[in-house]
């Protein structure tokens, strides 16, 4: 198949862009470089049937002969996506318009947008299954993600009625793994290289807050397999793993696992509207893709701490 994957030199993008090119697909990465790092492509690039295009997608997309569109285009830690807000909302919405505009000329071709737990807020139900409709502050500072994928969701929606686009929208729940940037702020990437470097591993507020983390590898299955689902389900559905940590219980798990560590855990102030708690049921994904994640965090961590020490210690 001929596949176009936007936020291609991302985290995830790039697992995604390697695993096509496996399988014996033609991989299109469209990526503005925003957050995504040539790297994480380096390799891919020696790779034939694999086309890496400079583009943004707030522009419009001009491609023909499309048979899958992945839309993983957006940063996606806080601190990257607060840092322009109104770039983050353009490209949450007018990227997702441009990309539905592009499935509308390209006949048959299904869409998957990489949604987010985050369109449930600060949620009031828990865990959230994807019937919860959120608890999302609308002019906060993480509401150009939160908003804009809310929104994304809407457009996916709307021209899958109007249009009859066939799309697909999973929920992704934080995700980790190789190829993450150890300094885009996200809280596996600072505690395990704060681990590493031995400074001090920062826990924002008191650290009771909750995140159920999921290796990259179970994501990949479950996106793909949403993709290609034989029952034309839309989704959204959840896809994440339904074990919770608290943000304390994962610094003293990264602590353990890098042993010869003389970081120590300092407590710093909690950004506003940070989520208390989020697990996912993934009931729905169970049923409808017969998927769930496999990877234990101690053992996700493993290839994790490798990546990072070759990052940062070389
Ligand atoms: P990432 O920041 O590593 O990758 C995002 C990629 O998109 C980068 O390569 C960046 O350069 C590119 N990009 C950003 N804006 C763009 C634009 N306007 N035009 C073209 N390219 C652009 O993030 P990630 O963790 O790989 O996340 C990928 C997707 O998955 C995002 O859409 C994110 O919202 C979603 N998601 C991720 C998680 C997670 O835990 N990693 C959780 C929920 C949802
Ligand atoms: N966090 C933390 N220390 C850090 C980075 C993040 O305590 O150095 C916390 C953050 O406040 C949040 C959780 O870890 O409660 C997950 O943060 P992340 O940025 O990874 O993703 P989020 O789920 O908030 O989008």
């Amino acid at each position: 198949m001929k596949i176009l994957v936007t936020g291609g030199a991302g985290f995830i993008g790039s697992h995604l862009c390697k695993r096509l090119l496996a399988e014996g697909n033609e991989v299109i990465c469209v990526d503005n470089f925003f957050t995504g790092r040539i790297k994480n492509i380096k390799e891919l690039k020696k790779t034939d049937n694999f086309l890496v295009v400079k583009q943004d997608i707030t522009k419009p997309l001009k491609f023909s002969g499309l048979d899958r569109i992945y839309n993983l285009a957006c940063p996606a830690s806080p601190p990257a996506y607060q840092k322009d807000p109104v770039f983050t909302w353009k490209t949450c919405v007018l990227g997702m318009l441009n990309v539905l505009e592009l499935a509308k000329k390209n006949d048959g071709c299904i869409v998957l947008q990489a949604s987010t737990s985050e369109v449930y807020g600060d949620p009031l139900q828990h865990p959230q299954t994807e019937n919860y409709r959120g608890n999302v502050n609308p002019v906060g500072i993480r509401s150009c993600y939160d908003e804009g994928k809310r929104a994304a969701e809407t457009l996916m929606m709307d021209y899958h009625r109007k249009y009859k686009i066939p799309v697909r929208i999973i929920r992704i729940f934080n995700t980790y793994g190789p190829n993450m940037d150890p300094k885009d702020g996200r809280v596996v990437s600072n505690f395990v290289v704060q681990a590493l470097t031995n400074r001090n591993i920062t826990i924002y507020g008191n650290g009771t807050q909750t995140r159920s983390f999921q290796y990259i590898d179970d994501l990949l299955e479950g996106m793909i397999k949403m993709m290609e689902n034989k029952v034309n389900f839309s989704g959204p559905v959840n896809i994440g793993n339904p074990v919770e940590f608290s943000v304390k219980k994962l610094a003293i798990t990264v602590l353990q696992m890098i042993p010869k560590s003389k970081s120590k855990i300092v407590y710093k102030n909690i950004p506003d509207d940070d989520p208390k708690l989020r697990r996912p049921d993934i009931t729905l994904a169970k049923e409808k893709l017969l998927w769930e994640p496999t990877v234990k965090l101690e053992d996700g961590l493993i290839p994790t701490i490798a990546y990072f020490k070759s990052e940062v210690l070389g």
